[in-house]
């Protein structure tokens, strides 16, 4: 039997088109909930909490899930890296799909660029570029943040290597930077473009989403999948079987 669903961020924009995608799916919708709604009684009706709601309400989300045995999918962004490390404990206490970005394509963009990083060496500079409507809260995106780690990861950098823009007398670019820049305006729904650059050549590659519908869909399916899964945190490379 398809699992029931509750959204948390029920009345926002990922709310509104993971309620739209549903039936698409086959899912039901036990239970809709936003800021001030009772999470925890709503949850009586369903079997997977889908979070898009902010990530203040993470910890909140887990613990009850933890406390219930109920599947979750976080889609929420917006965490530091500290924190972000502390809740991952206390995910893997539930089966957890936690994913900075649902799309097929976005997911793809992950797989590219970690072969593209390993294959080009840091003889190509890596920068990353970001666009999103105005009204998003975090920066950078949490598909921004994966891209980086991965990039930090083929090239055995930490985090000390990000250059979240640049002002100033920075003098020259080394290998030992990555560069990040997010832009903001209008209503982008998200666009990511990871940028090689060497002397003589450059690789970009490009996603660009049009539609909040790729991010509902795809999270919807990780709630499915996830629903009959062991407790871990899973990502959306594991849904898709991209691993
Ligand atoms: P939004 O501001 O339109 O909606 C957020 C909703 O959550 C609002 O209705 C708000 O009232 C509600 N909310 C806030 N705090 C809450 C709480 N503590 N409990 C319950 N509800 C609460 O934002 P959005 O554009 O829908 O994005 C929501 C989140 O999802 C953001 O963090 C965004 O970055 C992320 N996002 C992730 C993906 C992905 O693929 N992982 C895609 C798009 C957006």
């Amino acid at each position: 039997m398809a699992p029931r669903i509750l959204i948390n961020g029920a009345k926002g924009r990922m709310g509104q088109a993971i309620a739209a995608a549903a039936p698409e799916l086959g899912l039901t919708v036990g239970a809709a909930v936003d800021v001030g709604d009772d999470l925890g009684r709503a949850l009586d009706s369903a079997d997977v909490i889908v979070d898009f709601s902010s990530h203040h309400a993470t910890r909140a989300v887990l613990e009850l899930a933890a406390a219930r045995r109920k599947a979750v999918v976080i889609g929420t962004t917006g965490h530091s890296a500290a924190a972000r490390a502390e809740l991952l404990a206390l995910a893997a206490k539930v089966p957890c799909v936690w994913a900075g970005n649902f799309s097929v394509g976005v997911n793809l963009l992950f797989a590219l660029t970690r072969r593209a990083a390993a294959v080009l060496g840091s003889d190509y500079d890596a920068e990353v570029v970001e666009m999103h409507h105005r009204f998003k809260k975090d920066a950078p995106s949490g598909t921004a943040a994966r891209l980086l780690e991965i990039i930090l990861e083929e090239r055995k950098l930490t985090a000390a290597a990000l250059r979240h823009g640049r002002q100033g007398i920075t003098g020259e670019r080394t290998p030992f930077e990555v560069g990040i820049h997010a832009l903001r305006g209008g209503d982008v729904v998200g666009d990511h473009t990871v940028i090689f650059a060497a002397l003589g050549e450059r690789l970009e590659l490009s996603h660009k989403a049009s539609d909040r519908g790729i991010f509902a869909r795809g999270a919807l399916r990780a709630a499915q999948w996830v629903a009959t899964q062991p407790p871990g945190v899973y990502d959306m490379q594991d849904v898709l079987g991209l691993k």
